[in-house]
């Protein structure tokens, strides 16, 4: 067999595998990644925690009123109860009333908008748990489709990597050895076609004398440029 097709062939099977393990390591890092079940599930908490503290100023709200609307009945007991009969008295009673009166009015009002807080907040918490157990959902369903994907890439690999074997036992060692070095320094790109007279890596033009060279069967031919195996198909 020709020695530059054969490490074509070789850089062919590289060339899968490299492919393979980059798509391999961007479904582990998709797999590991939970930004946005994590991202839900803090909108999740921070409305639980509004929601906690309308509904612990309503209960504030009711406290006070409560303690208003007691005031108020004793404070009408005294004035209408007719044992208090001393004007000046009776006369301060009567501004508590009415200064208690205001005040319930003005904390039934707070009331009415702090349960409407009270409801906007328990929406909101609604819709923030529907959005996390939306994104878990979505999670689970992408990672069971990434991990089919990886599952037939493995497979895929495997059989690549006997191909590779198999190759590899048909070239003498050296020349394996000076492949693997140059797909390590040449950016995973050891073996280059020729394309149009020209190194399809670089882009150099070959001249006629070096086509010649290139098409010898048995010797390998580098490029003068960018030193990569070069290969006519
Ligand atoms: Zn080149």
């Amino acid at each position: 067999m020709n020695l530059s097709f054969s490490l074509y062939r070789l850089q062919t099977l590289d060339t899968q595998r490299q492919k393979i393990n980059k798509r391999l390591a961007q479904i582990e890092a998709a797999l590991n990644a939970d930004e946005e079940v994590r991202l839900k599930l803090q909108e999740k908490t921070q409305a639980e925690a509004e929601l906690a503290a309308r509904h612990h100023h309503l209960e504030q709200i009711e406290a006070e009123t409560r303690e208003k609307r007691l005031k108020l009945e004793l404070n009408q007991v005294q004035l209408f109860g007719g044992k208090i009969r001393n004007p000046k008295e009776l006369q301060d009673l009567q501004a508590e009333s009415e200064a208690l009166n205001r005040f319930i009015h003005k904390l039934e009002e707070m009331h009415f908008e702090a349960l409407m807080e009270q409801e906007t907040a328990q929406k909101a918490l609604t819709e923030a748990e529907n959005a996390h157990q939306t994104a878990v959902n979505q999670k689970i369903s992408e990672n069971a489709l990434l991990a089919g994907e990886r599952g037939t890439l493995t497979s895929e690999m495997g059989k690549l990597n006997s191909q590779r074997e198999a190759l590899i036992q048909t070239l003498p060692a050296e020349i394996v050895s000076q492949y693997d070095n140059l797909l390590r320094v040449k950016g995973g790109k050891a073996v280059a076609s020729i394309v149009d007279d020209g190194c399809e890596a670089c882009g150099v033009e070959l001249s006629p004398r070096d086509m010649q060279a290139v098409r010898s069967p048995n010797a390998l031919f580098r490029c003068k440029t960018c030193g990569r195996i070069l290969y006519k198909g």
